[in-house]
């Protein structure tokens, strides 16, 4: 029922999903040079122990802008022996009502009501491996912990933890994306309000 009350209240707000924001999203892995997925919300090993996306999704997407500047970042980073690993990135207006009705806690999870970057394509949740053995590099926190742990000031944690969050956060600052306080993971495309929240599911989405 819950489902249902925040489509007819928010559904009137959504844009309709325009040729040309569909056109927009482009799939990362196709411009981005070594970029690795672990889709945490197409299994069930995340937060809500629960598949949040269908089986089928092995790909994700973000728009072309942000693609682009993900591309300079791994260009670079490859020089440093190190790639790129995503987590999530554009998520389906329709999976934030389902993560909203199962956890109901603005602190985890984005309101329906105001919509969430990955909705408009323009957040990115990532980390970092090295290219050379496919290890991921040390970070403060797994993914969606959800403790001060995950904050870009938490300082009680190795010097090398600090130093590669630190290292990423550069990166991302130096080709235009901006952070989150509380997820050190967490990157966003900025003006926001320039995107539509999107409601495409993923099998919609054309490969480009
Ligand atoms: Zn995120």
């Amino acid at each position: 029922m819950k489902k249902y009350f925040f489509i007819i209240l928010i559904g009137p707000f959504i844009f309709h999903p325009l040729f040309s924001q569909v056109e927009n999203l482009v799939e990362i892995s196709m411009h981005v040079p070594h970029v690795k997925y672990n889709l945490m919300y197409a299994n069930k090993n995340n937060f809500t122990s629960k598949r949040i996306y269908p089986k089928s999704t092995h790909q994700t997407f973000m728009v072309k802008d942000a693609v682009m500047a993900l591309r300079n970042i791994a260009e670079e980073l490859e020089k440093n022996d190190l790639g790129l690993l995503v987590w999530d990135a554009y998520r389906p207006f329709k999976a934030t009502v389902k993560f909203w009705n199962l956890i109901h806690d603005e602190r985890y999870v984005a309101n329906p009501a105001k919509g969430s970057g990955h909705n408009r394509g323009i957040a990115i949740d990532l980390t970092l491996y090295k290219l050379s053995t496919g290890k991921l590099i040390e970070m403060p926190t797994g993914f969606d912990n959800f403790s001060d742990t995950a904050h870009h000031d938490f300082m009680a944690i190795s010097q090398s933890k600090i130093e590669n969050r630190d290292f990423l956060k550069e990166i991302m600052y130096k080709y235009g994306f901006q952070s989150l306080q509380t997820e050190w993971w967490h990157y966003m495309w900025p003006n926001d309000r320039n995107y539509q929240i999107l409601d495409i599911p993923f099998k919609k989405l054309k490969y480009k």
